[in-house]
């Protein structure tokens, strides 16, 4: 049986782990799986599940891994930072080197904070914001995925909406209130909210990718730059996904809009676990040990983790030139020539794309712009190419609500094989 030792380890993984997964997309619940494949290890595009399968890998880790699997740069950094040390709980060198490559690569930030996580990151800057403006409400948009804190679970994307809903439990009532929430391309819903004045930050994904990518524009960006600033709110752009991915600068750079806080995550550890928030210097100097807005972490920082994020931003950087290009000419290539079978076996759909990220919509609509578009998009179909896909060693995201991420590893022939089995897919759909 092609999956039957991924079978054996999931049985007991669901006796001790809920779910048997450490995060729920990872269960591959919404495409009709009753257990998801558990990889042994990656390498370049592919990685390898605990049979032995072979994939063709678009999950990249959701993102991080913009240029493959153990990336030799990445891995040879690695393994020079961890014969030095695993973590010291006192400051290292690398962390500084990272943080001015960082900044350099994102000029709205003069200063900049380490985390562990994306989610750390949208946390400590939802705070500090609240700490700058002293206001307490926020505003996020519906179906955007900031991680897993308490305040930003609200109207949620990813997991949430793959398990169909979007507000988790276990929140207060208090916490609810403070999170406002407005549909993504609603301008004047948002100027409606922030005109009370009550509102500390917008958070948003310039490019939300968490709905399935939604396109987003330099007019909606700059309506929201405007809006913030005639309000005295701050203006929060997560690129945990955007960052380093859709330009070395990420959404801020592509679309020329200048935020106040920016988030970024999983790209500047180069695989491993990062995240960092920054922004201009008045306001990151609320945080201590100069402010009093608290932020910290035992493993923010680590010294593995930044210093393959190093090495990872130093390469993006050096390569600037040919690497997103060669990046969106591999996304241009595969979505021309998936739009062409789908005409050929007459199967409705819609791809998003920026950059080296697209997402398939199962969808006879003109344009997928908002999320009751995704909501309504075919799940049945999106259910049948990612087990296609799966049985012929690709791997899709497993939910309809995330995007496929192409990395700098992809050769043609793994683009070509992957456009055969998109064939077979469609083939049986239409
Ligand atoms: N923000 C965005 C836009 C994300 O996509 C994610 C995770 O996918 C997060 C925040 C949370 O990051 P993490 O999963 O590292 O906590």
């Amino acid at each position: 049986m092609r999956y039957s030792n991924s079978e054996k380890i999931y049985e007991k993984a669901v006796k001790i782990i809920p779910g048997g997964v450490n995060s729920p997309v990872r269960a591959f619940k919404s495409v009709d799986k009753t257990y998801p494949i558990f990889v042994n290890r990656g390498k370049g595009s592919k990685i390898y599940d605990e049979d032995g399968n072979e994939y063709i890998d678009y999950i990249c880790s959701w993102g991080p891994l913009i240029l493959g699997h153990n990336n030799e740069r990445v891995l040879k950094g690695v393994r020079e930072a961890i014969e030095l040390g695993s973590s010291f709980g006192l400051p290292t060198k690398m962390e500084v080197e990272l943080a001015e490559l960082v900044c350099k690569c994102y000029p709205s930030m003069d200063m900049i904070r380490f985390t562990t996580s994306g989610t750390e990151a949208t946390m400590a800057a939802v705070r500090v914001a609240r700490a700058f403006t002293n206001r307490n409400k926020i505003l996020k948009f519906e179906g955007c995925y900031h991680g897993h804190s308490d305040s930003l679970l609200v109207s949620s994307g990813s997991g949430l909406l793959t398990d169909g809903y979007q507000d988790s439990n276990g929140i207060t009532e208090g916490v609810l209130k403070d999170t406002l929430v407005a549909p993504f391309g609603n301008i004047q819903k948002v100027k409606e909210i922030l005109e009370t004045k009550e509102v500390a930050c917008l958070i948003m994904e310039p490019v939300p990718a968490n709905m399935g990518l939604i396109n987003s524009s330099k007019e909606f960006l700059q309506a929201m730059r405007d809006i913030c600033d005639e309000t005295g709110t701050l203006l929060i752009f997560d690129e945990v996904i955007s960052g380093f991915r859709v330009a070395l600068g990420g959404a801020q750079e592509y679309y020329g809009i200048t935020p106040d806080i920016t988030t970024l995550g999983k790209i500047i550890g180069g695989g491993y676990p990062v995240g960092a928030f920054g922004g201009k210097k008045e306001i990151m100097d609320m945080i201590a040990p100069v402010g009093r807005v608290y932020h910290a972490g035992t493993l923010s920082g680590n010294p593995v983790a930044v210093r393959a994020g190093f090495e990872m931003v130093s390469h993006l950087l050096e390569n600037r030139e040919t690497l997103y290009k060669e990046l969106e000419e591999k996304v241009i290539y595969m979505t021309d020539s998936i739009e062409k079978i789908a005409k050929k076996y007459d199967v409705p759909i819609k791809i998003n794309k920026l950059g080296s990220l697209f997402t398939i919509f199962f969808s006879d609509l003109d344009e997928i712009t908002d999320l009751e578009h995704v909501i309504n998009s075919n799940t049945t179909h999106y259910s049948i190419y990612f087990n296609t896909l799966l049985d012929n060693g690709v791997v899709a995201p497993p939910s309809k609500y995330e995007a496929h991420f192409v990395s700098v590893a992809h050769t043609k022939e793994d683009l070509d094989r992957t456009l055969e089995v998109i064939d077979m897919a469609f083939k049986k759909i239409g």
